[in-house]
């Protein structure tokens, strides 16, 4: 199935209707593909721009067939799709990125090895499956470090640190008593992420790389140009394309990265893997002449990549909850993209949108 090519008026299959799913959408639309996408949340964002949607579980066997039967390739915008659901679909339908991404990035330990296997830098780990486990642990990463749950953590969540052995049994149950990663705390300089592609045909490119900002653990800025050395720059490139071709991966991956900085250089550790478009790769859109998500949509489609060189220094700001409300004096900014993403309802910590300034 490696050789699918689709035409234009074929129908992508999104998994997962969030802003990503209707960015993929609104990408693929000035393309001539159409996309149908697969969500158990009837008030889906991505919805109200598709050609098409389903409304159900992703257990759902009978409305995933007929699904898989509606369209001409699969793909996902969310990397918690269970991994059998990725299985039922792969069976009947092509699946592009496959379900092996999903399975490494849903579990941080079987990420962290199958990154540690091709060698990327990475926080000193072990494996903790009780409070028990953690004092073992702790010689490996070293004090400080981070409990994170294996499955299910996102911006922050399921985390937490521990300074010292006698915080255990407290962090057990802080991060809900579940089988968990503790990880050394990195003493890094600033977070950045990098944005590879890989296509059917097995070419690469990667964006430029995104300088990131979190606010209460969830991305509020992005930088391009990043201020990070070129050589630096060019490291975390040929990165995220190692990650993408050891994973026979066909998309836009995101992996996220921490920079250290020690006597004048700098040194690149990895933190985690997205297997679809991400929040750090929004300012593609103003960005760049092939944004983020159209190069996802032609590496699905079995088409060329596209350019991914940057034409502008963009700043990507997170519209978070209310925000929202900002959204005439962005208009109001010449230099200002605006992009809602259709929620109803502005709730604290939600995404709403994003603004691409660009200079
Ligand atoms: P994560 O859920 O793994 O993306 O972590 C969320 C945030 O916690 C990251 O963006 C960092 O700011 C911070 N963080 C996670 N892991 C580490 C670490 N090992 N050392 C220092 N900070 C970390």
């Amino acid at each position: 199935m490696t050789g699918c090519t689709l035409a234009p008026g074929a129908t992508i299959g999104i998994l997962g209707g969030g802003q990503l799913g209707r960015m993929l959408a609104l990408a693929a639309s000035p393309l001539g593909l159409r996309c149908h996408i697969y969500c158990p949340d009837a008030d889906s964002p991505a919805f109200q721009v598709s050609d098409a949607f389903t409304v159900a579980a992703y257990d759902d066997e009978a409305a995933l067939g007929a699904f898989a039967d509606a369209v001409d390739v699969v793909t996902y915008e969310f990397e918690n799709v269970p991994e059998a659901t990725a299985r039922f679909l792969e069976s009947r339908t092509v699946l592009r990125p496959g379900a092996r991404p999903l399975g490494v990035a849903q579990d941080r330990l079987s990420e962290k090895e199958f990154l540690a296997s091709i060698g990327i830098p990475l926080a000193p780990f072990a494996p903790v499956d009780g409070p028990d486990d953690i004092a073992a642990a702790a010689q490996v990463a070293g004090l400080p470090a981070i409990l994170k749950t294996r499955r299910m953590g996102y911006d922050g969540k399921g985390q937490t640190r521990i300074e010292s052995l006698d915080d255990v049994h407290a962090a057990w149950e802080r991060i809900g008593k579940a089988p968990a990663v503790l990880e050394g705390v990195v003493d890094f300089a600033l977070e950045c992420s990098v944005i590879a592609a890989r296509g059917a045909d097995g070419a690469t490119a990667a964006y430029d790389i995104a300088e990131n900002e979190h606010r209460d653990h969830i991305l509020k800025w992005t930088h391009v140009p990043a201020s990070l050395s070129g050589e630096t720059q060019a490291a975390a490139r040929a990165l995220g394309i190692r990650v993408a071709e050891a994973l026979d991966y066909v998309g836009v991956l995101a992996v996220e990265l921490f920079v250290v900085r020690e006597g004048g250089s700098e040194r690149l550790v990895a933190n985690e893997i997205a297997p679809r478009v991400h929040n750090s790769g929004h300012w593609t859109q103003d960005g760049c002449l092939v944004s983020q998500f159209e190069q996802h949509v032609r590496a699905v489609a079995g088409w060329p990549l596209g350019a991914p060189e940057r034409r502008c220094d963009v700043v990507m700001e997170n519209l978070i909850g209310q925000d929202a409300e900002n959204w005439a004096e962005i208009l109001a900014d010449p230099a200002a993209r605006l992009h809602l993403y259709g929620k109803r309802e502005i709730r604290p910590g939600r995404k709403m949108g994003h603004v691409n300034r660009v200079k």
